[in-house]
């Protein structure tokens, strides 16, 4: 089979238009998906443990006479340790002990200050009370999703993290929960799609309520996460992976076709875009990946994306190609160059940068150490991949001296009397000194 891909060169007049139409997806919501979760929903909040049995019953095909049936013991958590190959267990330790050193460099701590009058201000960190990990299992399985989404929150001091994972037709995955025993996970029940958000989000007589719902999912389960907004915060709902590689030329073209490869395999809707100053790479990469596609077991999937949604852009200089990059704000960024330092440096927008020819971007979805969850669709020019700071949340602190609360007071009299509201006036009036 021979891939065609799209080419682009920054210096055709049409660029920008053809940029645009290459990074458009569509995100539409789906009506009929709309109403189906907000039934699920609905149902789940007002009838619970009962509606929880009936939609798992409907779409994992799994017949049980309680919720209690679906959690999972502690033992079963060990058992599932024990089960999996001895290599698995390694990887999964070791890969997680890295996450872990990795995001405890986020934890923030309090602070206050003090102000010459004995006033004092400042900021009080607190990790959430229960955080929920939807972890997805319809069509295959994620141990590293377990571990990226819940040893951040671990580490952020959360007391208690429930996990819902379904299990269509009652297949249970070791390795899945093997990663949530060695994550540390509290809790873990077999329930999955939008009921699972729902009992999340209300809780039902069984599954608790949780203060923040992470983790992805298909469209029933974002569109769950959607609506559930607001009862429970969510960390984001995520498009299709990206990849982006930034390559001065002088990689071997088969590692730049497996990178891209990478991302094409999730979906058929992921995106894999190489820039390069040097017009033979390109050439050199395409022919990589049609030599490499035919040997990929999810060809089919890869071809579909390589074909509707990857791009070999050309430009006149690695400046230009920060400079298109920083436009396209990608999830992953492959910095396939021999100085990725200084390059890095005019990179504003991006949800991880890759460093050199041997950083594979794979390694960061599994062991690197930082999350791989992280933004995607452009999202990289306003937020940042999930990390311990998502679990934790910040009050202020305010305390006045008497010598503070009568010359602030002043202030917000003033204030006060000006937006018309005399009760707050005159509580500050109060501790003014007469
Ligand atoms: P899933 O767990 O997200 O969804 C399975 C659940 O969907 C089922 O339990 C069922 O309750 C529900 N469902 C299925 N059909 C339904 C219907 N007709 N009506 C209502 N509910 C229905 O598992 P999945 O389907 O395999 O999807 C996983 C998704 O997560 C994929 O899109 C994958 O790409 C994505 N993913 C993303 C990342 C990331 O880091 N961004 C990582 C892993 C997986």
């Amino acid at each position: 089979m021979t891939v065609s891909i799209t080419r682009l060169n920054a210096s055709q007049s049409d660029f920008d238009s053809s940029l645009a139409k290459l990074l458009a997806w569509d995100d539409s919501v789906d009506h009929q998906v709309n109403e189906s979760v907000r039934h699920i929903l609905h149902e789940v909040k007002t009838r619970g443990d009962a509606a929880v049995l009936e939609f798992t019953e409907k779409f994992d095909r799994l017949t049980i006479a309680s919720v209690a049936e679906l959690e999972m013991s502690h033992d079963r958590l060990q058992k599932a340790l024990k089960n999996i190959p001895g290599d698995q267990r390694v990887a999964l330790e070791q890969a997680a002990e890295r996450i872990r050193s990795y995001h405890e460099h986020q934890s923030q701590t309090s602070w206050q200050y003090q102000e010459e009058d004995g006033t004092v201000l400042g900021q009080k960190v607190t990790p959430l009370d229960r955080a929920g990990l939807y972890v997805p299992g319809g069509k295959a399985a994620y141990p590293s999703s377990v571990l990226m989404n819940a040893i951040p929150a671990k580490v952020a001091g959360v007391s208690e993290v429930v996990m819902v994972v379904p299990t269509p037709d009652g297949v249970v995955n070791d390795m899945v929960l093997a990663a949530a025993a060695i994550a540390g996970v509290d809790r873990v029940f077999t329930v999955g799609g939008a009921q699972a958000v729902a009992a999340l989000a209300y809780g039902t007589e069984t599954i608790p309520s949780v203060d923040k719902i992470v983790g992805p999912g298909n469209i029933f389960v974002a569109t769950a996460k959607r609506e559930v907004f607001g009862t429970v915060g969510i960390d984001m709902i995520a498009g299709p992976s990206e990849i982006l590689v930034i390559c001065d030329g002088e990689t071997d073209p088969d590692w730049i076709a497996m990178d891209l490869f990478s991302q094409a395999e999730h979906d058929e809707q992921a995106q894999s875009i190489l820039i390069s100053p040097d017009a033979s790479f390109l050439d050199a990469v395409e022919a990589s990946i049609n030599k490499l596609l035919p040997t990929m077991e999810r060809a089919e999937i890869i071809e579909a994306s390589i074909s509707s949604r990857a791009a070999l852009i050309q430009v006149a200089d690695l400046s230009e190609a920060a400079a298109v990059s920083n436009r396209i704000a990608p999830e992953h960024l492959e910095l396939s160059v021999e100085d990725p330092e200084a390059l890095m440096a005019e990179i504003r927008h991006a949800g991880a940068i890759f460093m050199g020819r041997y950083t594979a971007e794979a390694l960061g979805d599994y062991c690197a150490g930082p999350n791989h969850v992280l933004p995607t669709s452009g999202t990289a020019r306003f937020s940042s991949p999930l990390g311990v700071y998502d679990f934790q949340k910040r009050s202020s602190i305010i305390g006045f001296s008497a010598s503070g609360a009568d010359r602030m007071g002043r202030v917000a009299s003033v204030l006060a009397r000006g937006e018309g509201l005399t009760a707050h006036a005159r509580s500050a009036e109060y501790r003014v000194k007469k």
